[in-house]
């Protein structure tokens, strides 16, 4: 197949009237168009950019949004995410997905990593959201949380031996699986032992995959780590052993200088999500401070009850208007580089080979209108995609060469059935 674009984003920059050919859910190669072929879709008055990576999510929340939206931190979780978690069955984890899902490939996200907790002693759970992304049509990492800490819910909880266990087994049997990924993510210094960390880790190692974990969301977390276990966030995952390439550490907002430097020499990497942490009041992570000292930056939405979006367009905005406002500077953070890390940056950090569209690469892609007023005047085609573009300009969608979205409309799932069925389910629900 050859996706024949006006304007195709490559390494080179945009090229203009590019055949893109994709053979087996990957790239085979970028070229002029040249003479028509078989099985040619020409996308007139489109310019296909690479699809967008959403590093941190929860895809159950997409259901209890509204509920709890103008409350700090521990009035969400206690309020809100705790009690409505567990009113959740396999079929409303599934349906919270397939929400999520279907709302960020609208936006144009083509692969989304779930932290996925509702666990209920197996990974019959994990498996119903795994299912859903396949069928839905969107990549899908899903970090298979590892979760401890005798506060929470019961459903979140595992000892450390069978967490690890599972994790390891569900890894195994979704390794070869050509749109999931499975990888650990003990939950945060919080929310996981020391035991249950380190168990994490382990499986990372053995399983020669990336590790997920929230750390200092929160300003609480700096001193009751502090007082726990002798050592802020990021030197207490150093002392564990756990703070390396594979570290993928979330949120990141209440770091100090010493442990930003350690970040940047033990090569750990930030997925940041701007507009989850200014919905929740939780404070601003240090970004061109991060970048200086080499930490490797995703972009993510996080949970649909703590943003509400769902675009990592949206992400790419905040992410440089966050920064301006902390630093009074208007330069810091430009388009090019909040889209690198809503892209290929995204990608890397989780050790896939999308964000960016070039041979080789897998075929995940998104076509936006270029007559599309939110794009006018076109001087700086990129600059308006990160900062003035609607996203009804995306129009098109491509997971692994499979046709996800078509001129806006979900080609995988009917989305009124969907919407009838979330509404069915969440009728008379109130905090
Ligand atoms: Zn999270």
């Amino acid at each position: 197949m050859r996706l024949l674009a006006d304007l195709v984003l490559t390494d080179a920059g945009w090229e203009r009237d590019r055949a893109v050919t994709i053979a087996d859910g990957r790239i085979a190669g970028v070229a002029e168009v040249g003479a028509a072929q078989p099985g040619d879709v020409r996308l007139a008055g489109k310019a296909l950019v690479p699809g967008t990576i959403n590093a941190h999510c929860h895809t159950f929340q997409a259901l209890l949004r509204g509920l709890g939206d103008d409350l700090d931190f521990m009035g969400w979780r206690d309020r809100v995410l705790y009690p409505f978690s567990e009113r959740l069955d396999r079929r409303g984890i599934a349906l919270g997905a397939q929400l999520a899902f279907a709302e960020m490939l609208r936006h144009g996200v083509t692969t989304c990593v779930d932290f996925f907790y509702l666990q209920d002693n197996g990974n019959e759970n994990a498996e119903a959201v795994i299912e859903a992304a396949r069928a839905i049509g969107i990549r899908l990492v899903l970090a298979r949380t590892m979760y401890d800490w005798e506060g929470a819910p019961r459903r979140y909880r595992e000892s450390v031996a069978d967490a690890a266990r599972r994790t390891a087994e569900l890894i195994a049997r979704h390794r070869g699986d050509p749109t999931t990924v499975v990888q650990p993510a003990p939950h945060s210094p919080h929310g996981a032992s020391t035991a249950m960390i380190r168990a994490g880790w382990e499986v990372a190692e053995a399983a020669d995959t990336r590790f997920h974990i929230h750390v200092a969301e929160g300003r609480y977390e700096g001193e009751r780590t502090l007082r726990e276990h002798g050592a802020t966030p990021i030197r207490y995952l150093d002392k564990l052993g756990v703070l390396g390439p594979r570290t993928i550490a979330v949120h990141c907002v209440w770091l100090d200088d010493g442990e930003i430097a350690l970040m940047g020499e033990r090569r750990a990497q930030l997925v940041y999500c701007p507009s989850s942490n200014m919905f929740l009041g939780d404070g601003i992570t240090r970004i061109p401070e991060m970048v200086r000292a080499g930490v490797r930056i995703g972009l993510g939405t996080d949970g649909g009850c703590t943003n509400n979006r769902a675009s990592v367009f949206e992400e790419m905005r905040m992410t440089s208007l966050l920064q301006r406002v902390r630093l009074l500077d208007g330069t810091v953070l430009p388009a090019e580089r909040a889209f690198a890390m809503g892209t290929r940056d995204g990608a890397e950090t989780l050790g896939i080979d999308a964000g960016v569209i070039g041979a080789g690469r897998l075929a995940d892609l998104v076509a936006i209108e270029l007559d599309h007023p939110s794009l006018q005047p076109p001087i700086d085609l990129l600059k308006n995609v990160v900062y003035a573009m609607s996203p009804q300009a995306v129009t098109d969608v491509w997971v692994h060469g499979r046709p996800v979205v078509e001129r806006g409309r979900l080609t995988t799932v009917d989305s009124g059935d969907l919407v009838a069925r979330v509404r069915d389910l969440t009728k008379g629900w109130r905090m």
